[in-house]
């Protein structure tokens, strides 16, 4: 996997990412997405749309507001609980995440537990069996222990709010500061992460307005309307995606922690008492969406929470391999009926279902599968950029993305300026163009033009040569075996349907 400041370069290089508002030195956690960085973006939300929205009969899709009525936030917990536990550096002024502190901290451990692992693997060769062996190595075992420990401590005194507790936490493990080196810290302190604003011209009249920091709430606000006039029966989900913002304490990784980003959820209605069956569901098929990219099954893993939100009775994360380590990609949540009950209460409004089948009216319980949009742009991003060396001993950076996402899935290449080669090529767009993002270049050396399209992740190019000419044949050149092979020019629109169909991908599932 490429380094990490490689991947941020050739994010804004080749127009996928900007930071926001540059000219003025950017906003702090904030990026604007560039022409073919919007692209994979909205690739990637189709796809998740199509899977979860086309592909079930019972769950289907809306869009609600960013603003919402301030009360929502009341009912959610979020302007009572939706804290993040900070903690300064006294000496590098630098503020950071309690919790995470204590999470990199034995991150650390574990990266000495796959060391210890590597190691055995290279000393028994074959007969190595990696299972036995963390469960056997007197270290390892330790190891694990060890941090087994430190995450229960953890998630116990954030349960409880014992702040102290997590400042002593952080004391006895003897974590530094990662700039200072000093162990000076403050006092842990709760802070809210949303984002406040004002709805009204007057000062007397404005109303105090939130920015939604999750999308889920438009759903559960919508759910009796959405349940009636769709006439949908339990279970049933509904699906949203959208902004969300948070004002995060630390936002030092790029796209990965934003403080406006964008959220692809679903929440699912389910009879009480079946939770537990549909959040387990749940955890396997979207393990098999992120699967269904053939990103490598090494690069998942599920991650249960010890802690849980003020809201769920079951959570797990599915965790991806980013160039930092193994982090939060996606959250599947059984929610109870807390957000639903919550509603009721604070609006005064029912928000039940009558069940036929039990003949009672009852509110539904919740599981929902919430995913960053731009976390998965990440993590395909990254999991994508290869620095290669061909057997020439030459080099080459290619962005190995899943074809189905590709922002551009093909690139026309006359092989000349001249000789009647770009009127083909044209025509050639011109053909696909309903079907398929196409490109078109003329500039350059062929082998640059191949370059380029290979930074861009571009699967296919097409060259046009004077042979096409002669008998209707183009060359069609594979992004990662390079390999070139020679084609009747009418039968490339069909090599692209079969080769860039969302059903060969998405039916994996
Ligand atoms: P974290 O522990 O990383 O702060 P979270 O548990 O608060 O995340 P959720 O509230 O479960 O996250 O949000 C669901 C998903 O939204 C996350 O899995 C992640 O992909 C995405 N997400 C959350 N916060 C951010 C952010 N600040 N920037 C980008 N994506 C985010």
């Amino acid at each position: 996997m490429t380094d990490f400041k490689k991947i941020i370069s050739h994010a804004k290089e080749y127009g996928f990412i900007f930071p926001s508002s540059e000219i003025y030195d950017g906003l702090s956690a904030v990026y604007d997405y560039a022409q073919n960085g919007v692209a994979l973006k909205k690739n990637i939300r189709d796809y998740w749309w199509k899977s979860m929205v086309q592909l079930h009969h019972n769950i289907v899709g809306i869009d609600a507001s960013i603003l919402m009525h301030p009360t929502t936030w009341k009912a959610s917990g979020h302007v009572d609980a939706f804290n993040d536990p900070l903690i300064d550096n006294k000496d590098s002024k630098k503020r950071y995440r309690a919790d995470v502190l204590v999470e990199d901290y034995c991150a650390k451990i574990e990266n000495k537990m796959d060391k210890e692992i590597a190691k055995a693997a290279k000393r028994f060769g074959e007969a190595f069996n990696p299972e036995e062996f963390k469960t056997t190595n007197p270290r390892v075992v330790g190891y694990q222990e060890k941090i087994n420990t430190i995450l229960k401590r953890l998630g116990q005194s954030l349960e409880k709010e014992d702040l102290e507790d997590v400042k002593n936490l952080i004391e006895e493990l003897e974590i530094a500061c990662p700039e200072s080196g000093s162990r000076n810290w403050t006092e842990v302190k709760q802070f809210n992460l949303m984002f406040g604003t004002k709805l009204g011209a007057s000062a007397e009249s404005a109303m105090d307005l939130y920015l939604r920091p999750e999308t889920a709430q438009g759903i559960f606000v919508n759910f009796l309307n959405v349940q009636k006039t769709g006439r949908m029966k339990i279970p049933f989900g509904i699906a949203q995606t959208g902004k969300a913002f948070r004002n995060e304490i630390v936002a030092r990784q790029f796209i990965f922690r934003m403080r406006e980003f964008e959220q692809m959820e679903m929440q699912f209605f389910v009879p009480p008492g079946t939770q537990k069956e549909w959040y387990d569901q749940w955890k396997q098929t979207r393990l098999s969406w992120h699967l269904s990219l053939g990103m490598g099954a090494e690069n998942y893993r599920f991650h249960d929470h010890e802690k849980l939100a003020h809201y769920a009775d079951a959570a797990a994360d599915i965790e991806f391999k980013f160039p930092f380590g193994f982090k939060e990609l996606e959250g599947i949540h059984s929610r109870t009926d807390f957000d639903l009950k919550s509603h009721e209460e604070f609006s005064g409004k029912k928000l039940q279902y009558f069940d036929p089948e039990r003949n009672e009216n009852y509110v539904p319980y919740v599981v929902e599968t919430s995913i960053g949009l731009d976390r998965m742009f990440l993590a395909v991003f990254s999991w994508a950029l290869r620095d290669e060396t061909l057997e020439d001993g030459s080099t080459r950076t290619v962005l190995k993305l899943p074809e189905v996402l590709a922002p551009t899935k093909v690139a026309i290449l006359p092989l000349v300026k001249k000789d009647g080669l770009p009127e083909v090529a044209q025509k050639l767009m011109d053909d696909l163009k309903w079907n398929h993002a196409v490109a078109y270049d003329e500039k350059d050396a062929v082998g640059r033009r191949y370059r380029r399209q290979d930074a861009l992740g571009t699967p296919y190019c097409i060259t046009i040569d004077h042979q096409t000419l002669e008998d209707q044949t183009v060359t069609i050149r594979d992004r990662d075996s390079m390999k070139q092979e020679r084609i009747a020019l009418d039968a490339v629109g069909g090599i692209l349907n079969e080769k860039l169909d969302i059903k060969n991908w998405l039916q994996n599932i």
